[in-house]
């Protein structure tokens, strides 16, 4: 839906570029016939509008129009959660290739863990707005320390472990709090577990070693 209907995807493509004035026409054109390569569009579609694509199709367009203006930083907000779930891991693997290939830094929007599994090096779990947890993916997926991301991944089913690997947890039932009226103390105190008087000052995220942090004095003590 981010595609103008009425452009052709080559000048979609290198819309970014045109808006910075650079190259004329001819260079335009064989720019995206370069990248529509790259993400695997064949380069005689490209006269064509977005509604002549299937969905994975015109992601990689939208990847290739990213890519136009030659960023060290791409935001991938929730990048596959409209595809079925081939072309999502088609897509992904596109993305990772693309990556080792042009040394991007991806900053990835997901609700999806086993795509931030696949896609991350760090992982910052957030909150009502609030980073509650940061580190390496390794940490924070295989031993999260914050209530939150402990429930958040017990919520995904896995065929390696049981459901509820933290027995014994649950989140408290109830709305999400609305994020006009934040709670008091810690935001995730009304659904915590754990939560007790302790928690009723607000929290800061607390570095535990040179790349984790979490925003809970409870982790924080290790208890
Ligand atoms: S500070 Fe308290 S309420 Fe907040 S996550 Fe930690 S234990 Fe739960």
């Amino acid at each position: 839906s981010s595609l103008d209907p009425r452009l052709p995807v080559w000048r979609t493509i290198t819309e970014p570029v045109w808006l910075q004035g650079h190259g004329s026409e001819t260079e335009r054109r064989e720019l995206a016939c370069e990248l529509a390569t790259l993400v695997g569009i064949r380069h005689e579609y490209l006269d064509r509008l977005p509604h002549a694509f299937s969905g994975g199709q015109r992601q990689r367009i939208a990847i290739a129009r990213a890519l136009s203006a030659q960023p060290d930083i791409i935001l991938l907000d929730e990048p596959t959660s409209a595809l079925d779930i081939s072309v999502q891991a088609q897509i992904l693997n596109l993305l990772v290739m693309l990556q080792r290939q042009r040394k991007l830094t991806y900053v990835l929007i997901s609700h999806n863990i086993s795509v931030i599994r696949h896609m991350s090096d760090r992982v910052a779990v957030m909150y009502l707005g609030q980073i509650v947890e940061l580190g390496t993916a390794h940490n924070v997926l295989n031993h999260p320390r914050h209530p939150y991301t402990r429930l958040l991944l017990d919520s995904v089913p896995r065929l390696d472990r049981p459901l509820l690997q933290h027995a014994g947890e649950t989140m408290k039932t109830g709305e999400l709090p609305s994020n006009r009226r934040l709670p008091q103390g810690c935001f995730f105190r009304e659904r915590c577990p754990y939560a007790s008087v302790d928690c009723g000052q607000p929290q800061s995220l607390t570095p535990l070693n040179e790349t984790d942090g979490v925003r809970c004095w409870r982790a924080v003590a290790g208890s």
